[in-house]
């Protein structure tokens, strides 16, 4: 009996000795880059090399959030706000390439998406429940349209058409960081991993053989319910809520989502959910249903044909694209 216990314990150190350096999920949840929730999750053959390869992550989304704030007056972002107005001003290749992606998203959207929404945007405080009134919204008003940015891409410049306009990645930056932080990990070699900043997030692989599971919450109850999960593979997905910023006065709710056509929050749904192939697209696309309601925005969506999203209108009925309804995933 002694002999034969003797025998089972050396089977395993054999196996393990056998086997390459344990495998597992490795998982970082991480408050405070970019005011949001950064969640990192990896395959990794090895923990410790997972570790850093999330430290990597990390390290590329604070780069992003130093360059992109309008928290911090030291951001490239910052700085153009500061100047743009007063002639061209030499910007990097990554902030050119950026704005270049939020003019295509303010065309693709009939300007629902419009980075100059700062422009009365700063006017607002949600947490110190500051909003401007009529007389301020309507001074700041014609500041706001995206064609103001004048990107040269020959000089690698921005310069703003009139004074008065500010720009703010807040809309599209997320899924931007989300992007870079799988480009780190795909760098590394990594095959399986998540990664998610606040409404924002990315796949790439599978769970071995089964999708990755991920919730929309729902938006007439509170956080940690869930009107659907998603099963997703190689993508990306993006959901705005009128629930993120907000404060209540007399029965109007103000929140972070601005109209750009009338510098008001933007209130023509509850919530949409864009998934697609990856976030900075899927980021500039979710706001565009809180502009221009349901309809026109499903209109867009389905024009798209890389892009599926789901709605919940101001009574609480979904609505869906047609790639949706047919079951269909998109590539
Ligand atoms: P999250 O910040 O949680 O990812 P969203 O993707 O819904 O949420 O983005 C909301 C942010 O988008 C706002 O906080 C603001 O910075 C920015 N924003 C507000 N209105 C617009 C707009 N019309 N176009 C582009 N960006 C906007
Ligand atoms: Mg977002």
């Amino acid at each position: 009996m002694k002999q034969a216990l003797a025998r089972w314990a050396i089977v395993p150190i054999l196996l393990c000795a056998a086997l390459p350096a344990h495998a597992e999920w490795v998982r970082r949840i991480t408050d405070g880059i970019m005011g949001t929730r950064i969640t990192v999750e990896v395959w990794a053959e090895d923990a410790a090399k997972g570790n850093q390869a999330i430290d990597a992550v990390l390290d590329e989304m604070r780069h992003i959030d130093e360059t992109m704030s309008t928290y911090k007056p030291t951001s490239e972002v910052s700085q153009v706000n500061a100047r743009a107005a007063d002639g061209p001003m030499h910007i990097s290749k990554e902030l050119f390439d950026l704005l270049t992606a939020a003019g295509q998203y303010s065309e693709i959207t009939d300007g629902a998406f419009d980075i100059t929404y700062a422009s009365v945007g700063y006017l607002y405080d949600f947490r110190k429940h500051v909003r401007p009134d009529d007389a301020q919204i309507a001074q700041a008003l014609p500041a706001i349209n995206y064609r103001h940015v004048i990107l040269d891409p020959g000089n690698q410049t921005v310069r703003f058409s009139q004074k008065g306009v500010r720009i703010d990645l807040g809309g599209i930056a997320k899924g931007y960081s989300v992007d870079c932080g799988i480009d780190v990990l795909k760098r590394l070699g990594y095959t399986r991993a998540y990664v998610g900043a606040g409404g924002d997030s990315r796949i790439i692989g599978d769970r071995f053989g089964k999708p990755w599971m991920v919730g929309i919450r729902d938006p007439m109850k509170g956080e940690g319910n869930v009107i659907a999960r998603i099963p997703l593979v190689d993508a990306a997905i993006s959901t705005s809520g009128d629930y993120e910023r907000f404060f209540e006065e007399k029965g109007v709710r103000y929140h972070h989502i601005i109209d750009p056509h009338t510098g008001h929050s933007a209130s023509k749904v509850r919530s949409a959910t864009v998934i697609g192939p990856y976030a900075t697209r899927t980021d500039g696309l979710s706001k565009t249903a809180f502009v221009l309601g349901p309809e026109k925005a499903l209109e867009i969506y389905n024009r798209l044909k890389d892009i599926d999203a789901i709605i919940v209108e101001l009574d609480g009925t979904v609505v869906t694209t047609e790639g949706m309804k047919r079951g269909a995933r998109p590539q």
